[in-house]
């Protein structure tokens, strides 16, 4: 299932990772030809825009051509458009909306970009029933796009996405490792084929460790990941499985190892226990002794605790050089550290617009957030803050994240916002538009309904200090305050 946050490690494909946008510059285009061919049907991919100036505007390429083959290739998505586009010699095949198909041979500098913009993939989903699956735990009613159990190596590479290898077909492996689509986040949650398969309930599940070590032999790096079912995969299967990754580092760079969500949606499903504080408290020590035994073997802890765990255990949380580069941080692990360092940082250069902020977040989160607030306020001159931590009734109280709020969640708490004060919540909150809320309803619904100074932020140390820059925004267009 798909894994949320924006950073990852770097693409080692040398390659800039965009979804739909393929913008590049157009000097270092050295020569082109063309000639048109016969009629062909019209598969490959569509072009949705041109930028203006680019090379593909030079080319003569228009909005709804479709790029059907690049070099002799056929072309399937936004990806083989990249991996050829990159090369210095390009042949490409354009079919145009009447069935005509143009030939364009094209001389350019390796790395220069046509600049345009392709239909989106369609994501590829799986035939998986996973024990702690969140799509089956989800309120019914809701959107389509919350129901969709998305297992797509694309995205995987693109966006951090975790799969578990169960739907990938020999092309595909082929695909992965020619194109070196690397790295890729792997959902393991156990090692041992009996159990895993119990965990996924998938209809083929071939053991994991082979399909890992052809990836890796085709050099592939893979960052997995371990969803902990308390009494299931910990104990000694959680021992194995580390111990049998940690034989694949570095192919295996590293393992997160997060704690079961369990919403109040699980009707008709397995029964599966949350992990309470001792529970935390007992893995942490073991966590502890795996990073050691780790250290002292590959030179790398390899194996990171969630913030959840230490939340819950009521543990600090780990200074930054523990989570060596943050390689997980896509599945949140470390975000909070990540997020002590860089307020450290950005305190230290900046000085945030005075304001009196209502910052909302779940949880999990909420203590932590209020002393950095707390922090900040101390050192700003006529910046004022407080937290309110957010329950999370969309998805029940055992959710506690931030990114699982819901806009029913925020609009509630909004009602504890004092006179004057701005309200502000990080954008992790809404999807992609920033403006949409897991459950529909939308920043710009709650800003008129509600309160009209509703202010997003970049989720982070920068976008808590940007709130009153927000606010100044925002009260351009709508507010009142
Ligand atoms: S069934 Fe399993 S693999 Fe499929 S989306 Fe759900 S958690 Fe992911």
């Amino acid at each position: 299932m798909g894994a949320g946050g924006d950073l990852r490690s770097p693409p080692e494909w040398g390659l800039e990772r965009t979804l739909a946008t393929l913008l590049g510059e157009t000097p270092g285009l050295a020569s082109m030809t063309d000639h048109r061919r016969g009629d062909l049907p019209g598969e490959g991919v569509a072009i949705t825009g041109v930028g203006h100036g680019s090379l593909g505007e030079r080319l003569g390429l228009l909005p709804g051509d479709r790029i059907v083959a690049m070099n002799g290739q056929p072309v399937r998505d936004l990806l083989d458009v990249q991996f050829h586009g990159a090369a210095e010699e390009l042949e490409l095949v354009v079919a145009r909306g009447d069935g005509e198909e143009w030939e364009l041979s094209v001389a350019k500098d390796a790395g220069v970009g046509l600049g345009l913009e392709l239909q989106p993939m369609e994501i590829q989903t799986c035939d998986n029933h996973c024990v702690f699956c969140f799509v089956y735990q989800n309120p019914r009613g809701q959107r389509s796009s919350l129901y969709v159990k998305d297992e797509d190596y694309r995205f995987s590479f693109l966006h951090g996405h975790y799969i578990t290898l169960s739907n990938l077909t020999e092309e595909e492996y082929r695909r992965i490792i020619e194109q070196r689509l690397s790295p890729l986040y792997v959902s393991v949650h156990a090692t041992d084929p009996g159990l895993r398969a119990y965990l996924l309930r998938g209809k083929h599940m071939a053991p994991v460790v082979p399909q890992l070590q052809r990836l890796i032999r085709g050099g592939i790096t893979l960052h997995t990941q371990i969803v902990l079912c308390p009494g299931i995969n910990d104990g000694d299967h959680l021992r194995r499985t580390v111990a049998d990754l940690a034989e694949l580092h570095p192919g295996v760079r590293s393992v997160a190892v997060v704690p079961v969500g369990l919403t109040d949606h699980r009707k008709g499903l397995p029964v599966l226990q949350r992990a309470d504080e001792a529970y935390a408290r007992r893995f942490l020590v073991d966590i502890e002794a795996l990073q050691d035994a780790c250290l002292g073997r590959l030179g790398s802890r390899f194996v990171f605790a969630a913030d959840e765990w230490f939340v819950l255990a009521g543990s600090p949380i780990p200074p930054a050089a523990d989570y060596e580069g943050y390689p997980q941080i896509a599945d949140g692990v470390g975000s909070m550290a990540l997020f002590r360092e860089e307020l450290r940082v950005a305190l230290a250069h900046s000085h945030p617009r005075p304001g009196r902020f209502c910052f909302f977040t779940g949880k999990l989160f909420g203590p932590t957030l209020a002393a950095h607030v707390a922090a900040v306020a101390e050192s700003s001159v006529g910046w004022q803050g407080r937290v309110v931590y957010l329950e999370n009734r969309f998805f029940g109280a055992g959710i506690t994240v931030a990114g699982l709020l819901s806009g029913a969640d925020v609009r509630r708490g909004l009602a504890q916002c004092q006179s004057g004060e701005i309200p502000v919540i990080p954008d992790v909150m809404l999807a992609e538009d920033r403006n949409t809320f897991l459950d529909s309803l939308t920043v710009a619904q709650l800003r008129r309904e509600i309160h009209p100074g509703l202010t997003v932020v970049a989720a982070g140390a920068e976008g808590l200090l940007s709130a009153g820059d927000g606010h100044a925004a925002c009260h351009a267009a709508h507010c009142s305050l």
